[in-house]
């Protein structure tokens, strides 16, 4: 008799499919490499977190998860409202689909020069997605949905994924534990791309947490101008208010031309089918691993792929 009763109640909860969904969010495998790494010493790693394994397809459903299930048990997200937020795409994507599994609606402000990868799976979940200028990048985004939530606060809920502390809060609790488990302690060396920061500000102050011994490298592109979807030039951009440079130890910074290169060698050398950023972690990781071994000292590095190649096919240099 108890089991007939739980059935039907387990199925009228939507909380059932979106648990089963959200339970796959996280634990992602730690990648190594065979031909790229191979003119290091043998006691140089290199290892890579593998985020295209979320349900989402990228490390943006930790910071999506984390940041709707925060605000509803803060009671700022409440049935009725509609999720709203500016993203350059993951992050969009990762509120879509979670969204659709628990019955929020959500509205997106993106960049109109967003891959037509990302636009198509947005519209794919049917959430409601607002073009911005391409010339003003996610800096226009941003703006456009603050004068939206300011025009009528009561409607929405802000996700705010650049000021949100639930945002690196996901990689504290989860990415960082992850990777210091993975190596059994024993990475020396962290280093993750720049885009909120809440990767590298979450996973970094774990990881200082464990030991205060490991590097904390933050990446970014060398210049304002240039093609790291997803990533950051912090100088001349919008300061997430989540931001703290003391977090890192030190940052490296990477060309828009060194990355496709990698992106290319990691498909073809390796049989990893990498996103843009991850290319560009890749490139940055092995210039941390090529200056230890110039020095002698040994080293575990760890660094994040955020995503793969699925969205960013209709960039050219592929087929170079
Ligand atoms: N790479 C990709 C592909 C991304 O979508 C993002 C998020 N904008 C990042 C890197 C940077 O991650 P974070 O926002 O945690 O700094």
């Amino acid at each position: 008799m108890v089991a007939l009763r739980q059935i039907p109640d387990l199925q009228r909860s939507t909380h059932v499919a979106a648990a089963a969904l959200e339970s796959q969010i996280g634990n992602t495998p730690l990648l190594s490499f065979r031909h790229i790494t191979a003119h290091l010493p043998a006691d140089i790693k290199i290892y890579a977190k593998a985020e295209w394994a979320n349900p989402g397809g990228s490390i943006k459903d930790r910071a999506a998860y984390h940041i709707i299930r925060q605000a509803e048990l803060d009671g700022q997200l409440t049935p009725g409202k509609t999720l709203v937020d500016s993203t350059s795409g993951n992050t969009g994507i990762a509120y879509a689909m979670i969204g659709a599994a628990r019955g929020i609606p959500v509205k997106l402000f993106v960049p109109a020069n967003a891959s037509p990868e990302r636009l198509a799976i947005l519209h794919a979940y049917g959430v409601e997605v607002v073009l911005t200028d391409p010339l003003e990048g996610s800096d226009g985004a941003i703006l456009a949905v603050r004068e939206l939530v300011e025009k009528e606060p009561e409607k929405y809920f802000y996700a705010n994924q650049y000021n949100n502390p639930a945002n690196w809060q996901a990689h504290y609790h989860t990415t960082g534990v992850e990777i210091w488990e993975q190596t059994q302690g024993s990475v020396t060396h962290f280093l993750a791309g720049l885009g909120t920061s809440g990767t590298l500000m979450g996973t970094g102050r774990r990881l200082k947490d464990y030991n205060p011994a490991v590097e904390i490298i933050s990446l970014q592109p060398d210049s304002p101008f240039h093609g790291l979807e997803g990533l950051k030039h912090m100088g001349s951009a919008i300061q997430p208010g989540i931001y703290d440079p003391a977090v890192a130890d030190r940052n490296v910074v990477v060309s828009t031309e060194a990355t496709y290169d990698m992106a290319l060698q990691l498909a073809r050398k390796e049989g990893y089918l990498v996103g843009i950023s991850a290319a560009a972690a890749m490139v940055a990781s092995l210039h941390i691993a090529e200056e230890l071994a110039d020095q002698g000292r040994p080293g575990i590095i760890v660094t994040i792929f955020p995503d793969n190649a699925y969205k960013y096919l209709s960039e050219t240099f592929w087929t170079r």
